[in-house]
């Protein structure tokens, strides 16, 4: 058996049907491009999250990109937000001539640490990004806070997080703008690209909508201000609006699979070094990623590879330390945390139609190799 840390084909085989008529449905309808689907879409993904508007764009770097764009953050602003991210929330920030300043993350979530916060706000400061990572949220109160007491934006990547709560509130819904990815392996997730920011402002609505439509107002073939073409594709906003419909199923399943886990291997965590995921107050997760730690990482990858099961890292190198990045001048050592988990930290094969019985090879595997390493 080869073991996948994510696969869409047993979700395609359970609702092939739903999911071609979807594209049947598209392809009937004489509009390929910004038609029904993607209107019924972003109206339904806004009453989901009850906020009040919701723009679709091609992929969810762009929808960080054209938020910030929109919220009005360019060149020689700063944003605050994190290191241990997927790379992409980093490059948005980058693309719109903005700065990336990080602070560190807690040791035991993983998530931003709020507290650093006040000590890297500068009279550049413009926003703040906090990233909603692995599907639980960043604790947005004292980020609120330090937004109202210096006059900063706050736009939150939900790229991980769709569905999560804190304190009973939806990501997405905390700030003044929220950026998802409909990446095939998020929580919500087409069967190609996708993205979309929710907004509770009109002014940001209306600019997002120019931004990906070259700039222009829709019918006039006028440039207002030089945009992009950042669509998003009406057969991909069709599957999406199937699958939002289900998407407090894919949510119970992922927990159900998180809890298969912790059951099966609570037990040997804290004699064997395994650190299972910590579940953050008030958060409710919804498991994108199952991360777990070990001080031995590295060996234990690589005896689980000779068992036939390879795992991911998200992410083995923090963005601060990529070549890339050097240009932002972070040294080696400069955000501890983030760079010490990232030598520990592995993700369980994960998704909601992950089959039981890999679910117990996988935890079978990792008992046996925690125990003799
Ligand atoms: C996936 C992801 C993105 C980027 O989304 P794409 O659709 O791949 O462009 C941004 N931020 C985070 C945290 C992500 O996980």
């Amino acid at each position: 058996m080869t073991i996948r840390v994510w696969d869409y084909l047993p979700e395609y085989e359970k609702e092939r049907a739903d999911l071609l008529d979807a594209v049947e449905t598209v392809f009937e309808s004489g509009n390929l491009v910004l038609g029904r689907s993607v209107l019924g879409f972003e109206s339904e993904f806004a009453a989901y999250h009850d906020v009040a508007h919701c723009v679709t764009v091609d992929n969810g770097t762009n929808a960080i990109k054209l938020a910030l764009q929109a919220l009005g953050v360019g060149p020689g602003d700063e944003v605050v937000t994190v290191a241990n991210t997927a790379a992409p929330t980093v490059l948005a920030i980058d693309a719109v001539g903005a700065i990336p300043v990080f602070v560190d993350i807690r040791p035991d979530d993983y998530l931003m640490d709020t507290t650093q916060v006040a000590d890297v706000i500068t009279p550049a400061t413009k926003a703040l990004l906090p990233v909603h990572l692995y599907g639980q949220c960043v604790e947005m109160a004292p980020l609120q806070r330090l937004a109202r007491e210096h006059g900063l934006l706050v736009l939150e990547d939900c790229a991980q997080s769709h569905g999560a709560r804190h304190a009973g509130q939806l990501a997405g819904t905390m700030g003044d703008a929220a950026a998802f990815s409909f990446y095939p392996t998020k929580v919500l997730g087409a069967y190609g690209d996708g993205g979309a920011v929710l907004t509770g402002s009109e002014t940001v609505d209306r600019d997002l909508r120019q931004l990906r439509y070259y700039g222009m107002e829709s019918v006039y073939y006028v440039v207002q201000t030089p945009g992009h073409n950042s669509r998003l594709d009406e057969v991909q906003a069709e599957i999406l609006r199937r699958k939002l419909r289900r998407l407090d199923e894919y949510i119970a399943g992922r927990r159900a699979v998180a809890e298969r886990y912790a059951a099966g291997l609570g037990d040997i965590a804290e004699a064997t070094g395994l650190v299972l995921p910590s579940l953050a107050d008030a958060n409710e997760h919804v498991f994108y990623l199952y991360v777990v730690r070990h001080p031995q990482r590295d060996a234990v990858l690589e005896q689980l590879k000779r068992r036939g099961i390879t795992l991911n890292i998200s992410y083995p190198w923090p963005v601060h330390t990529m070549t890339g990045f050097s240009k932002l001048g972070y040294a080696a050592g400069s955000l501890p945390v983030t760079e010490r988990i990232a030598d520990e930290i592995f993700s369980l094969p994960m998704y909601p139609s992950l089959p039981v019985d890999v679910q117990d090879t996988v935890i079978g595997a990792l008992r046996d190799v925690l125990t003799t390493l």
